[in-house]
């Protein structure tokens, strides 16, 4: 899921600072979830715009904001609430502020800050577990992901400042080469270490990404 939070107060009066109304658009997936862009956030959103003297012409909560054809049919399903708004707020991760901005020539503001591909641990709590590398070596690496994981994203093993199991650029936190250690010495796999694991191909993360099934 995308963790995505609202902007602070501060930055979202300098970017609705030129607008009198606007649409405001939500997104029923991974905003919702984080409690930064759904119903009830686009409501809370909606009372402080009044607030600050801005009138919301209308909203929608897109089931999914990165799908471009919904947020397309969405903003029609509203076109005059649309058309009477100076621009469109949106609180949805980066990639569902593009589907909206694919779908309209109205000015489009996103109001929220997109932060990872995040685990949930329970809910409001958000870990991340991958960085979309593009070239997946959790089959060599018992389960843990060493490019999100180990501060330097060492592919080879730990630094020389692990330290009793903790990581050298923040001792609060397990060093993932340690956690890899042991992981793979309980599945009697620590062979995996024999080898020396070449550079990685950045190349496969190659921006912006694209897939076709
Ligand atoms: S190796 Fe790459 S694709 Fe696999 S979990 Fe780590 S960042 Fe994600
Ligand atoms: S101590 Fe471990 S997790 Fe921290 S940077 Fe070194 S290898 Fe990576």
């Amino acid at each position: 899921m995308i963790i995505s939070e609202r902007k602070t107060d501060e930055e979202l009066i300098q970017v609705v600072a030129e607008f009198r109304k606007l649409f405001l658009v939500g997104c029923a997936a991974c905003a919702t979830a984080c409690k930064s862009g759904g119903e009830e956030q686009v409501f809370a959103m909606q009372e402080w715009l009044a607030e600050l003297g801005k009138e919301t012409t209308g909203s929608v909560v897109i089931d999914e904001a990165c799908h471009i054809p919904r947020a397309g049919r969405d903003l029609r399903h509203h076109k005059a609430a649309v058309a009477e708004a100076d621009g469109l707020l949106v609180l949805a991760c980066g990639s569902g502020v593009q589907s909206v901005s694919s779908s309209t020539d109205k000015r489009v503001i996103g109001g929220l800050n997109s932060l990872f591909l995040g685990n949930i641990r329970r809910f409001g709590q958000y870990e991340e577990k991958c960085s979309l590398c593009g070239e997946c070596i959790l089959n060599e690496t018992a389960g843990i992901c060493p490019v999100t994981n180990c501060s330097k994203s060492l592919l080879n093993g730990p630094c020389g400042g692990m330290e009793e199991g903790k990581c050298e650029a923040d001792r609060e936190r397990d060093c993932a080469w340690h956690q890899i250690y042991e992981r793979l010495k309980k599945q009697q796999r620590s062979g995996v270490f024999d080898r020396n694991v070449p550079p990685k191909s950045w190349s496969k993360q190659g921006k912006p990404g694209k897939h076709k099934v």
